[in-house]
């Protein structure tokens, strides 16, 4: 039996891994991640590697108060210091949270 029916596909895989953990990379997500994801699912993983970037340009708010454009996860505005409430998802910085509830 050859054994070398797999290498080509495993070539393939490789160079989308390496694509995808590239664009990682130059989004400033970290290679070896988006090398994987795009190693196992070589399209779709690609191309959430390169559709990444407009995620992450959105991870931004407007200020109520003087309208600039600040980064979601800003508590105070960097322009004018008013206080912002996170959208949606609320993040407690106490470790209690974690505790279990066996009830
Ligand atoms: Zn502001």
């Amino acid at each position: 039996m050859s054994s070398s029916g797999a290498l080509p596909l495993l070539i393939i895989l490789f160079f989308f891994g390496l694509a995808g953990g590239i664009v990682g990379r130059i989004k400033g997500s970290g290679f070896w991640v988006w090398f994987l994801i795009s190693f196992c699912v070589p399209f779709i993983g690609l191309l959430t590697a390169v559709l990444y970037r407009y995620d992450r340009e959105e991870l931004r708010r407007e200020c109520p108060r003087c309208h600039r454009v600040v980064m979601l996860h800003d508590a105070v505005c960097m322009h004018c210091g008013t206080e912002l409430e996170f959208p949606e998802v609320a993040i407690s910085p106490s470790a209690r949270v974690l505790a279990r509830h066996d009830g």
